[in-house]
């Protein structure tokens, strides 16, 4: 079986030598739901970082963003005067947290802008998009992260030891499903904005989860889409896909994403039993457990208990900044996981199997 990505050296100085005590800036880029209820108040916990600036196209929120995080007037930004950030020393990172497709545009403007970015999940919306990203990056040499939080999550990394250690055996299959029931009307059924549909948005937790229990990249995938039941709410993007990566050796993971039916599941298969989490993605309330043939109990998964996941991947991400160390969710892990999503609609829409060079 592959490996994963081969590790790249990274040229990154040291930015604190001696100014080690300044927490760094983020700027939130984009203060939809998910700045507002997980990483506003996940910065609140943060110990590396904090929030210093807001760019924001909705006049409206800037009041209560700037009193509730004591955001000096001059560390408001909008979209169209963004670039200025470059003459801003209280902002070290910006964090794209806008509609998928503009997200590589803000993530290019940002490393010009001479700032460190954490952009959010999918990275971009096209492999190009991405590799256009991670060169913009590289040229700035600054670092690049994607906000997959679940690499901080302790549930999640158990899932990773257990497969890696090979506590229960070899895992043979990997069943991951992510779905919830989504309202249309929003940019995620505007194909222009979000680039696809539950795939795009929640499906990439299921590659990526049944990449890192596996610890190993798949080499071809095919796929399905599920039957349209509501045209009108579906009528840019599918509304549900299943589809197998397999990892060679006989190993696949069975996945499925959909806007219209809820479901949380990674689940890990080897000749002695299972071990899984459901939920596995949320943000809060994770649950885990184990449960093998010869026991006659299904044992619960006990792990540390954390504040917030999103505080974990962003402290992370200040201390690689810091420390001149690399990110375990970079840019290049993000690109990787959009060919995959390519790759998985295209297996769809030809009904052939689509080998993958990753
Ligand atoms: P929302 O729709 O809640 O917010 C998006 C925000 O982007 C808007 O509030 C707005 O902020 C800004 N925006 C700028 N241009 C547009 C536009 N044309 N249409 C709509 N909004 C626009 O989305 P989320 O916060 O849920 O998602 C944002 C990103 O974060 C997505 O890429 C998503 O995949 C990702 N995400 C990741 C999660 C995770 O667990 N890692 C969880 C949820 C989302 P403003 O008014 O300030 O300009």
């Amino acid at each position: 079986m592959p490996q994963l990505m081969a590790e790249e050296t990274f040229t990154l100085n040291k930015i604190f030598d001696e100014n080690i005590n300044r927490k760094l800036g983020i700027a939130l880029v984009g203060l939809g739901r998910y700045s507002e209820e997980q990483l506003g108040p996940a910065l609140k916990e943060t110990s590396y970082c904090k929030l210093t600036s807001i760019v924001t196209g909705t006049p409206s929120k800037v009041e209560k963003w700037t009193k509730e995080y004591e955001i000096p007037p001059r560390n408001v930004y909008n979209y169209d005067n963004f670039e200025k950030i470059k003459e801003n020393k209280d902002i070290d990172i910006v964090y794209v947290v806008l509609p998928n497709a503009l997200h590589a545009e803000f993530v290019i403007k940002a490393a010009k802008a001479g700032k460190h970015v954490i952009c959010e999940k999918p990275m971009a919306i096209s492999a190009k998009d991405c590799e256009a990203m991670i060169q913009a990056c590289k040229g700035a040499n600054r670092m690049l992260s994607i906000g997959y939080r679940l690499h901080f999550e302790p549930h999640n990394l158990e899932m990773m030891r257990l497969a890696k250690q090979k506590v229960f055996g070899q895992v043979k299959k990997v069943i991951a499903e992510d779905g919830m029931n989504l309202p249309g009307g929003t940019w995620r059924t505007d194909k222009e904005l979000a680039g696809g549909g539950p795939l795009m948005d929640v499906g990439i937790y299921c590659v990526q989860g049944a990449i890192y229990t596996l610890g190993t990249n798949p080499i071809a995938v095919t796929a399905k889409e599920g039957e349209k039941t509501d045209v009108e709410r579906f009528k840019e993007v599918a509304q549900s896909i299943a589809w197998t990566m397999d990892f060679g050796n006989g190993v696949t993971a069975d996945c499925k994403t959909s806007y219209a039916e809820n479901m949380n599941l990674l689940r890990a298969e080897t000749d002695k039993g299972r071990f899984e989490l459901s939920p596995a993605y949320a943000y809060k309330g994770i649950k885990g457990r184990h449960e093998m043939k010869d026991d006659m109990y299904t044992q619960p998964m006990e792990v540390e208990k954390i504040k917030s996941q999103q505080s974990i991947q962003m402290d992370d991400f200040a201390k690689c900044i810091m420390n001149g160390t690399k990110t375990k969710v970079p840019g290049e892990m993000g690109l990787r996981d959009v060919k995959i999503l390519t790759a998985i609609y295209e297996a769809a829409k030809t009904g052939k199997k689509i080998p993958l060079a990753l």
